[in-house]
């Protein structure tokens, strides 16, 4: 197996990366900083903020059960899976493999890097064919994408696939945890003692309530990461995101709240709209529910009509006729279900 310095591009094996004025100085009882050019009013925010966000990674640390030193904070996870593609994929030359249907981001990362995106079609229930995954790889396939619970599915991926794709993969496994606080006791983040190739994805954008401060999360080994903090922005994660996330993850009693409430809910919404009539609802493990309907672009347009806006699926592989609604309020949910009810007795 090939370490993850091996796997990377060459040039960024080699990269000497920049080196700011705050990573420079580490920590000691400094009281006078006159090394970085800034403005020396209007503190907080005059100064950089913390290159490598300690303090937030601290109380992560605790929170997830990873050492600090196998965690990386991004511009959401965004940042960490475009990194993934600058680490590791030669542009032009490298591909990647990912389950289909998934999370659009990793198609949309590998178009702008100039690398070649397989997607490999899961089975009807949204599980990956993992065989086929592995047969679709070959010595240029660096990456390969599982999210679970994946979007737009809902659903968890078995844990032995994934276990077969990095007992076999020759190259980084991703897998992307977005939702895993709506499947309390399935991250497989554990995993990464084991895998040197292993990369978890999470982010505070969904169940920690913190979509507008943008904060992503991975979690790999210390090599892994090393490579992805010399690739980044110095300094990609700014002061106010690394402020509202300290605060959030010193409310995490209120946040678990949440997530018990959008589980309770989701399960509500789902009988609901199975309730409906001529609705298939999707088993979901995450804070959305992806429901077949006939005619669901029409079913789309009449809610937009109305001023509700959920997801239409319908063009997306293995997703014909399909809208994925995000758990709301239970009131939220209830309209929807009102202008439901009036779209198929009008
Ligand atoms: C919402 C979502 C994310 C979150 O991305 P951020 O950039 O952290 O907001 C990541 N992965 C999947 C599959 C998602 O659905």
């Amino acid at each position: 197996m090939k370490t993850a310095t091996e796997l990377a591009r060459p040039n960024i094996a080699a990269l000497k990366p920049y080196s700011s004025a705050r990573d420079e100085y580490q920590g000691k009882d400094a009281r006078v900083f006159l090394d970085a050019n800034e403005n020396p009013y209007n503190a907080p925010l005059n100064r950089y903020p913390d290159p490598l966000q300690r303090d937030v990674k601290a109380i992560v640390s605790e929170i997830k059960g990873v050492a600090a030193s196998r965690i990386f904070l991004g511009n959401g996870s965004d940042e960490a899976i475009d990194l993934m593609f600058r680490i590791f994929c030669e542009p032009g030359r490298d591909n990647v493999v990912a389950m289909e249907p998934t999370y659009g981001m990793y198609r949309v990362c590998a178009d702008i890097n100039d690398v070649e995106y397989r997607a490999v079609n899961t089975d009807g229930s949204f599980q990956p064919d993992v065989d086929a995954m592995l047969g679709s790889a070959d010595a240029n396939t660096k990456l390969m994408f599982f999210c679970s619970p994946n979007n737009p599915s809902g659903n968890l991926v078995r844990r032995e696939l994934i276990i077969k794709a990095l007992d076999n993969f020759e190259g980084i496994v991703i897998i992307d945890e977005a939702y895993t606080d709506f499947a309390p006791g399935t991250s497989m983040a554990g995993l990464i003692d084991t895998y040197p190739n292993l990369v978890i994805l999470q982010t505070f954008s969904k169940a920690w309530g913190l979509a507008g401060v943008r904060l992503g999360m991975a979690f790999a080994q210390e090599e892994t990461i090393g490579l992805m903090n010399r690739v980044k922005y110095p300094y990609n994660v700014n002061h106010l995101t690394q402020q509202a996330a300290l605060e959030q993850l010193e409310s995490a009693d209120k946040v678990s709240g949440w997530v018990s409430a959008i589980i309770s809910e989701r399960g509500r919404l789902e009988n609901r709209l199975a309730g409906l009539g001529g609705m298939t609802v999707f088993p979901s493990d995450a804070n959305f529910l992806l429901v077949r309907m006939e005619n669901a672009t029409r079913v789309y347009n009449y809610l937009v009509d109305n001023g509700i806006i959920v997801r239409n699926r319908s063009r997306i592989t293995l997703c014909g006729d399909s809208l994925r609604i995000t758990v709301g309020t239970p009131a939220e949910d209830d309209e929807l279900l009102k202008c439901l009810t009036e779209y198929y007795n009008r």
